[in-house]
C-alpha cells in the first residue's frame, strides 16, 4: 500500500463504491467490521494471506482464500482428527532432548512464516531442543497453545492443547501434541502464565527468565501416532503428529488465563481417510 490514494479508496470503501484499481499485488483490503479484523487477500505476493476462525476467514472458508491454502480443503490427511482410546499398537521410537531456554513470547495475530502459528500464544525457544523420531533429528522451532484442544478424545474436546512444532533440516514437519484437562492448579505452569502478553501482537523476550520445557509435560510419554497437516494455514501435509495419551492438569483459572486471551482457535477434526491412528508403546523413557 504505497499510494496515498489507496487509503482514501479504503476508508470511502463502506461509503461508496471504489473504482479505483488496487495494485497489482493486492486485490482487496476491506475492513470486515469496527473490530481489529481485516480482510487481505495478496494474490501474487509472497506474503501469507490473513485467516481467522469466524465468518469467512474461518477453517471452512480457508480453502477458498488463497491458492496457496487450497490443501486446507482438498487435503485428505489433515489434522486434527478424533483418537480413541483403544488405537492399536505402534513400534514408533522417539526420544526427545529439550534444553531450558530464556522466554520469548508473542500473541500472534499474523502468520510470519510457515511454522510461525497466527492467532495464539507462542514461545519461541533458544536452540538446541530435538525431537529424535524413527531416525530423524526435529529441532524445537516454537510452541503455542489452542482452547479449546483441537484433538478430541472419544470424541470429545479438552479445554486446551499444545503443539510444540519440530522441523528437521530437511524441512520435514513434526508437532508433539499436549492435551490439557481441568483440575488442580499446576505450579510448573505459573512462570508461563505470569509473562502471557495480554494484547495481539506483543511480543516480549525475557532474557532472564529460564524456563523448562520438560515441566510441561506429563509424567509419561506413551502417544497417538499419525500422519497428517498443519491445523492452520497453507495446511501442509506429511506433518508426523504425536499426541500425548497422558495429558496435564491446570486449574481453571489457568486454562482462562490462556483462552481469555487467544479466544477460541480450534479448528474441528477432520476425516481419517486411508490414516491408521496408533499408540506407541515404546517410546523411550526419558
Ligand atoms: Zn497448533
Amino acid at each position: 500500500m504505497k499510494h496515498p490514494k489507496f487509503f482514501l479508496c479504503i476508508a470511502v470503501l463502506s461509503i461508496i463504491s471504489c473504482q479505483q484499481k488496487a495494485s497489482k499485488e493486492e486485490t482487496a483490503a476491506v475492513p470486515t467490521d469496527t473490530t481489529t479484523k481485516v480482510t487481505e487477500t495478496k494474490t501474487e505476493s509472497a506474503r501469507p494471506v490473513h485467516w481467522g476462525y469466524e465468518g469467512d476467514n474461518g477453517p471452512q472458508g480457508w480453502a477458498t482464500l488463497t491458492p496457496v491454502y487450497a490443501l486446507c480443503g482438498s487435503g485428505k490427511s489433515q489434522s486434527p482428527v478424533n483418537l480413541v482410546t483403544n488405537a492399536a499398537k505402534g513400534s514408533l521410537v522417539w526420544k526427545i532432548d529439550y534444553k531450558s531456554t530464556a522466554l520469548q513470547i508473542g500473541h500472534n495475530e499474523h502468520v510470519e512464516e510457515l511454522i510461525n502459528n497466527g492467532h495464539t500464544i507462542q514461545v519461541t525457544p533458544q536452540e538446541g531442543s530435538t525431537l529424535s523420531l524413527a531416525g530423524r533429528i526435529y529441532h524445537l522451532k516454537q510452541f503455542h497453545f489452542h482452547t479449546p484442544s483441537e484433538h478430541t478424545l472419544n470424541g470429545k474436546n479438552m479445554p486446551m492443547e499444545m503443539h510444540l512444532v519440530h522441523q528437521s533440516d530437511d524441512k520435514n514437519l513434526a508437532v508433539i501434541g499436549v492435551l490439557v484437562k481441568e483440575g488442580k492448579h499446576n505450579s510448573n505452569f505459573d512462570q508461563l502464565i505470569k509473562y502471557l502478553p495480554n494484547a495481539p501482537g506483543e511480543k516480549k523476550t525475557h532474557d532472564s527468565v529460564n524456563i523448562d520445557i520438560r515441566v510441561h509435560f506429563p509424567a509419561d510419554f506413551y502417544a497417538y501416532h499419525y500422519i497428517g497437516s498443519l491445523t492452520t494455514p497453507p495446511c501442509t501435509e506429511n506433518v508426523q503428529w504425536l499426541v500425548l495419551r497422558d495429558q496435564m492438569t491446570l486449574s481453571k483459572d489457568q486454562v482462562n488465563a490462556f483462552a481469555s486471551r487467544i479466544k477460541k482457535n480450534n479448528r474441528s477434526t477432520q476425516q481419517l481417510n486411508e490414516r491408521k491412528v496408533t499408540m506407541d508403546d515404546i517410546a523411550a523413557k526419558q
